[in-house]
């Protein structure tokens, strides 16, 4: 099935044109001058370092003010995102209606991007209000198929990313999902599209808006990065003036991620890392802590996030955001897609966007307090334990094996808990963090 919509052009319309994918030299020249971090230079991933470097969590009793709180007041006060007056960088266009496409239907080869210029189609009916996306407005009750374009390459050859947008017949709120921020992570593309094709728009209250694939160059290269080696997930809200990375973030921001009041992006371990499905969450925030109720049978850790994080930016915003962790990258995993979906589903109840038709009880998610155990020595991983796996303080989880003195160096547990992240067998350095170790934690506001 996965394989049948990878082939579909029509949702991936540019991947003829990878091999012309190229950065002007004077973009290249401007971003050289910046002084930003490049991936070479970043001493870990996104995955172990917004856990490490967090701030801790305050205690569940403590409410402080957060930012989004005050954000979201205003924003309920100002004018909805449906006003075509409202400041986007697509506004000033005239407003096209979106045809109404379903979504469960494979897409028709897309001929050229001026396409669906002319595809409008009149005979909806008028409900609610209609949705204003990407120079598009979307009728309630439809749903459709929108293009992004950042609009960094070579005009002719630019390259659309496809948004999946469905929006319900009643008023709700709008939940945007993000998949592929890092183009390797293949998990969140499918969890987008199978949560996005489920939905029958007469029955939403809301509007859904799914991106599949944000990072459409680094997808088709099989690479985490943009083409400029800059990690994407470490530029927003981004800036129109700065580097590519920076430039892509910004469009994206500004044109999409703006008009979200949830979103969740989703993410996979890195460097040959698997996690339990879980959600980074800045449980400080309460409105963040809040909308991880939403989520059942997750693991929920509490991670304050690092800047240039999209979710850090979307909740600076006052979007309410958490990232999804599922599973390993370069990996199409079924388990971890099917928790993804179901809490996704689940959220979605809980925010009376739609009805499920069968509960299993009232499934609540698992909060935890981690920690990233190292190795202390260069070797082969071998591990002892499974993920998802319950260890006791000091259990040896895995062995580290030099090949060449046969030395085995165990790794242990600081503490009793729960694997919920972990390094999959693989040559490993000393000090590569190996093993996510999870302790329940109390649940946010109890
Ligand atoms: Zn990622």
């Amino acid at each position: 099935m996965l394989l049948k919509w990878l082939k579909n052009p029509a949702l991936l319309t540019g991947l003829t044109l990878s091999a012309l994918i190229t950065v002007h030299p004077a973009l290249a020249d401007q971003a050289k001058k910046t002084s930003e971090v490049l991936i070479a230079e970043l001493a870990e991933d996104e995955s172990v370092e917004d856990v490490e470097n967090s701030e801790p969590r305050k205690s569940a009793q403590v409410k402080p003010a957060g930012k989004a709180s005050k954000d979201s007041a205003q924003k309920e006060e100002s004018p909805t995102t449906d006003q075509p007056d409202s400041a986007t960088v697509e506004s000033k266009k005239t407003q096209k209606v979106a045809p109404n496409i379903d979504l469960k239907e494979v897409a028709p080869v897309a001929e050229s991007p001026d396409q669906d210029e002319t595809q409008a189609e009149t005979s909806e009916p008028e409900k609610a209000t209609n949705f204003s996306l990407l120079g598009s407005e979307v009728r309630p009750g439809t749903s459709t198929r929108l293009a992004w374009s950042p609009n960094i390459q070579i005009a002719g050859l630019s390259q659309p990313t496809p948004v999946l947008v469905v929006n319900g017949v009643n008023q709700g709120p709008t939940l945007c999902l993000t998949g592929a921020v890092h183009g390797d992570e293949l998990n969140g593309i499918e969890i987008v599209r199978r949560t996005m094709y489920d939905l029958n728009p007469e029955k939403v209250s809301g509007r859904v808006v799914g991106i599949p694939i944000v990072n459409l160059p680094g997808f088709q290269q099989g690479s985490r990065y943009l083409p400029d080696r800059r990690d994407l997930n470490r530029h927003f809200p981004g800036s129109p003036n700065g580097s590519l990375a920076d430039r892509i973030a910004h469009s994206l921001f500004e044109n999409v991620i703006r008009k979200c009041d949830m979103l969740v992006d989703i993410h996979t371990g890195s460097q040959k890392r698997t996690n339990l499905p879980q959600l980074r969450a800045d449980m400080n925030n309460p409105d963040v802590a809040a909308l991880t109720r939403g989520f059942d049978r997750m693991a929920v850790v509490h991670s304050s996030g690092s800047p240039g994080m999209l979710r850090t930016a979307a909740v600076e915003a006052g979007i309410r955001t958490v990232t999804m962790e599922a599973g390993e990258s370069h990996r199409i995993q079924e388990q971890q897609i099917d928790a993804g979906v179901n809490s996704l589903t689940s959220l979605m109840e809980k925010e009376g966007m739609i009805s499920r038709m069968f509960v299993w009880g009232d499934p609540e998610p698992v909060y935890y307090d981690s920690n990233w155990i190292r190795v202390d020595h260069g070797g082969i991983l071998f591990s002892e334990v499974d993920l998802g796996a319950r260890v006791s303080e000091g259990e040896v989880l895995g062995y580290v094996a030099d090949p060449i003195t046969n030395a085995q160096h165990p790794i242990r547990a600081s503490s009793k808990g729960r694997i919920i992240g972990m390094a999959v067998d693989q040559v490993v350095m000393a000090g590569f963090a190996a093993y996510h170790v999870g302790t329940e934690a109390e649940v946010p506001g109890e």
